[in-house]
């Protein structure tokens, strides 16, 4: 019994799996199964090892109903762990032309999966923000028989809205919901990064790329607007999914893994690509065309880390020199760069990756306001959280689409990136992506992980839910 997470760099072979279609079954399942360690998964979605698993294996895709709530002023959704968030997003359009607040570049994900690792779209927080209870199977402390319990308060929902599936079983999941709206989006090429910064004040949810070797940025401004969906929103779409969906990954898909010319790749990122960006074409269209992108239609993996506000202009140009030094085309290294390497002693790290590595992929940036979580990557930085939009992140995400056998130079400079990132940034890796960074470094970079540790040890007191990997990162070296 073997599944394979969307990455390919994953292997799940699990002793039992199983797909239960009720809360009862689960419970079943935990009590014929006490003593065994059981984890979840969603759809494999992941690059993390987080959803490793040896022993027992749950997929609650059969749990998958989609109730909409109006509590008041308030639009709440239960969803079951194992609905896709594209049908929840279809549901609740059909059912209340309701959608939700936040979303990430592609809807395949489930919702327990998805808020389990943090994730996050451009311009708001990330979904687990908006998860406003949790319905958990566990072990009753006392019994030791399975049991369920709602979180609905306090730090045990700050853990429940990221919770790398430590706590137990996720059964379903109330979110907060908003009534369908419209984004307009349009492309835009600035040169400098204070200039892309400076629209986000118009363009709240705007997500921009670092354009490798052509070193400019390519904006989607994106806002909120209250007119109505543009007569060419079908064509735009059929545009973005053409163009950048799918013939810029078969040009990169070709020239990576049949060619393998960098300097084709670098003459494709100065020249060719921008050249089909077709700039300030402002189309209004639904939150839900508008946000998602069909990035899943070609196998790759992930990398991604973020930082705060105040330290992107410098990570963005340590992301430049680095790439440049890894791909060779740089020799004279900046004199300030070197020094941040010595600053954190991995200097002589930089010469394993210099001359490996050809980055063919451009570098997204998106901005996602800080959330009320424990350890969801845009929790506080600061033990107190302060409610300021200032405290925004900025997640910038690196893609690899090499063939799994040539996948080894990306892994090293990943991991590079990750270490200094940190080291100088304090840089946080995405929990659902790849991570090279071992747990003390991991868990020094949430000031309330220990809280997180604590939430974790009063669900699940001996470690059931937990697969070597989260019990590494979860083991109190207080
Ligand atoms: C093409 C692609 C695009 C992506 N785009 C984005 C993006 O735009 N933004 C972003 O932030 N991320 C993005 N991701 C990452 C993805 O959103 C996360 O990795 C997400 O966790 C995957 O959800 P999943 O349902 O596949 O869960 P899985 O990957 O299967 O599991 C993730 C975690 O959730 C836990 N889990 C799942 N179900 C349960 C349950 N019922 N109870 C307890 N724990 C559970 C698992 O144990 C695991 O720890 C992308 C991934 C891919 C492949």
């Amino acid at each position: 019994m073997q599944r394979n997470n969307f990455g390919g760099n994953i292997r799940v072979h699990p002793q039992s799996m199983y797909t239960p279609a009720s809360e009862q079954e689960v419970l079943e399942i935990l009590d014929r199964h006490h003593g065994q360690r059981i984890r979840c998964v969603g759809r494999l979605h992941s690059w993390s090892r987080a959803v490793e698993c040896n022993d027992v294996l749950l997929d609650l895709r059969r749990l998958n109903q989609v109730d909409p709530i109006a509590d008041g002023e308030s639009l709440l959704a239960s969803a079951g762990a194992g609905c896709q968030i594209k049908h929840l997003l279809s549901e609740l359009e059909r059912l209340r032309n309701w959608t939700l607040p936040s979303l990430g570049l592609i809807t395949e994900q489930t919702v327990a999966g998805a808020v389990s690792t943090g994730t996050h779209g451009s311009g708001k927080n990330s979904m687990s923000q908006y998860v406003v209870s949790v319905r958990i199977a566990h072990y009753d402390s006392a019994s030791g028989k399975a049991t369920v319990t709602e979180i609905s308060s306090g730090d045990a929902l700050r853990a429940a809205r990221c919770s790398l599936g430590c706590l137990g079983v996720i059964l379903s999941v109330k979110m907060k919901c908003r009534p369908c709206y419209n984004v307009e989006e349009a492309f835009h090429e600035h040169e400098r990064l204070a200039d892309v910064i400076a629209a986000e004040d118009r363009y709240p949810l705007q997500q921009f790329f670092l354009v490798p070797w052509r070193w400019t940025y390519m904006s989607q401004y994106r806002r909120e607007t209250e007119r109505p969906a543009s007569k060419t929103a079908w064509l735009y779409h059929w545009y973005r999914y053409l163009t950048i969906d799918i013939s810029m990954l078969l040009a990169i898909l070709l020239i990576v893994r049949v060619l393998g010319i960098d300097a084709v790749i670098r003459f494709m990122f100065r020249r060719i690509i921008p050249a089909f960006v077709i700039r300030d074409w402002h189309v209004v269209s639904s939150s839900s065309s508008q946000l998602v992108m069909e990035h899943e239609q070609f196998r790759h993996i992930e990398l991604e880390v973020f930082v705060q506000k105040s330290d992107l202009e410098s990570a963005m140009s340590f992301v430049r020199q680095t790439l440049c030094i890894a791909a060779g085309t740089d020799n004279a290294i900046d004199e300030s760069y070197r020094e941040q390497l010595v600053s954190v002693g991995l200097e002589t790290q930089l010469n394993e990756v210099s001359g490996i590595y050809c980055h063919h992929f451009p570098i997204c940036i998106r901005k996602v306001l800080q959330d009320d979580t424990l350890i969801s990557m845009a929790s506080p930085a600061e033990s107190e959280s302060q409610e300021d939009s200032a405290q925004a992140w900025y997640a910038i995400t690196f893609t690899c689409y090499s063939g799994s056998r040539d996948q080894a130079a990306f892994h090293k400079l990943g991991s590079f990136l990750t270490h200094s990132m940190a080291a100088l940034f304090a840089a946080r890796p995405h929990w659902g992506k790849l991570g090279y960074l071992q747990p003390d470094k991991l868990r020094a970079l949430y000031p309330q992980f220990e809280v997180f540790q604590e939430c974790c040890q009063t669900f699940d007191p001996d470690g059931l839910f937990q697969n070597d990997w989260t019990s590494e990162l979860l083991r109190n070296n207080r």
